[in-house]
């Protein structure tokens, strides 16, 4: 016997997967300069000089036994040392080395605190569209219920009056991401303040905490200045965090979970997360990359590719007729189907050699997400196949013409 949800997860790939492998076929028959993949969002620019000098460093100094050996189950202790002094200088916080579990990334975060957090009678994690899709994996294959509330469209915000109708006794989380994969938005104070007196309010009136999972891999990436952090606003925050797309780390697999002490049963919710990544076989994150963090944990990304990319496509798209709400972070532009269904746009796009990823799974199926790290030239050749797919789009629309 076999299980049958895990053959389905393994064998059905996702819309985002078979649109970057239809693309890897194409380019066998046209030529990889013919096609336009903004499908996936594997970071575009290198590692930063720090992280290469880093690695030189510590092959070149340190015992080769320690290097790729085990190290406790939560990490090294310099290595959290290290998050928790820069977590302290950016946000004023005083966070320490015992509230950090060391993870592979952010997906084994986010299941670490989903699997500590879901119990039978609290098995419920609601979340806003636009949302990652492997959201609804992590937290149905591991026994909890996805529930989502429309996207507030406009600016991406939360829609509070729909927050507020959807939480229940049986909600654990409210999981967020900001900045956002795929809309680029960036949760405003506001927001984060509204947020936090909402779920305070409904954690008394349930007499349990509703904590907010925060899904932070592109904290870094902002182009308007630093992103609000969403555990100064709120206590019961549990962050996960991963140096995929900040360090452009993503193969390494290295990131975190931060539970802090002051939240409602801290101690005991990072015992779960940790039982929970052993559950997993999650522990000990890669120790090479650990040495790496306990070097470069201040170090920040180079954005200035991402921004020139931003900045043309979103001026170029926008003027052609396409409708976006400016992005503010991440390195994704989240646009308005123009025929209205961004299934059959996706469609159409690919008769241009354009992929582009409908909305769909991202739970906003009038969308379509753009990723724009990928190269400032493929960007400026792509133009004339948006511009066409657009007049395509708009002439279908109009029978006759
Ligand atoms: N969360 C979001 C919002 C993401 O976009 C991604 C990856 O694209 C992940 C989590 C998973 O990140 P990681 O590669 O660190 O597991």
């Amino acid at each position: 016997m076999i299980a049958k949800n895990m053959l389905a997860l393994g064998t059905n790939r996702s819309v985002i997967r078979d649109l970057f492998e239809y693309g890897n076929q194409r380019a066998k028959e046209i030529g990889r300069e013919n096609i336009y993949d903004f499908s996936l969002g594997n970071p575009s620019v290198p590692a930063p000089k720090e992280v290469e000098n880093a690695i030189r460093a510590i092959l070149d100094e340190e015992d080769p036994v320690a290097i790729h050996g085990y190290t406790s189950a939560c990490g090294s202790e310099e290595a959290r040392k290290a998050i928790a002094q820069d977590l302290n200088q950016r946000y004023h916080t005083c966070y320490s080395a015992d509230e950090l579990y060391l993870t592979c990334g952010a997906a084994a975060s986010l299941i670490s605190v989903l699997r500590a957090l879901m119990t039978p009678e609290t098995p419920e994690i609601i979340c806003a569209a636009p949302f990652f899709p492997e959201y609804r994996c992590f937290v149905e294959a591991n026994g909890g219920q996805f529930r989502t509330i429309p996207a507030q469209e406009g600016d991406f915000q939360i829609d509070f009056q729909q927050l507020e109708n959807a939480l229940s006794e049986k909600t654990t989380a409210f999981l967020i991401n900001t900045p956002n994969n795929p809309s680029g938005a960036v949760y405003s104070e506001e927001t984060l303040r509204t947020l936090a007196e909402l779920l305070e309010n409904k954690g008394r009136e349930y007499h349990h905490p509703i904590y907010l999972i925060s899904d932070e891999p592109y904290r870094e990436l902002t182009y308007e200045g630093t992103a609000p952090f969403p555990a100064s606003f709120y206590r019961n925050t549990v962050i996960c965090y991963s140096y995929s797309k900040s360090l452009s780390l993503p193969g390494e697999r290295i990131g975190y979970v931060l539970v802090p002490k002051e939240a409602d049963s801290g101690e005991a919710l990072l015992g779960a997360v940790a039982g929970a990544a052993r559950a997993s076989g999650y522990v000990c994150a890669p120790s090479l990359m650990q040495k790496v963090i306990a070097h470069c944990a201040e170090v920040r990304p180079n954005l200035e590719e991402y921004r020139k990319n931003r900045d043309l496509l979103y001026r170029e798209l926008t003027q052609i007729g396409y409708q976006c709400v400016y992005p503010k972070g991440a390195f994704y532009l989240f646009v308005k189907a123009p025929n209205g269904d961004g299934n059959a746009f996706s469609e159409l796009a690919k008769k241009f050699d354009l992929l582009l990823v409908p909305g769909e799974s991202f739970g906003c199926k009038n969308y379509l997400r753009i990723s724009y790290c990928v190269s400032h030239d493929m960007i400026q050749r792509s133009i004339p196949a948006f511009r066409a797919a657009f007049e395509k789009a708009q002439s279908e629309a109009q029978p006759g013409t």
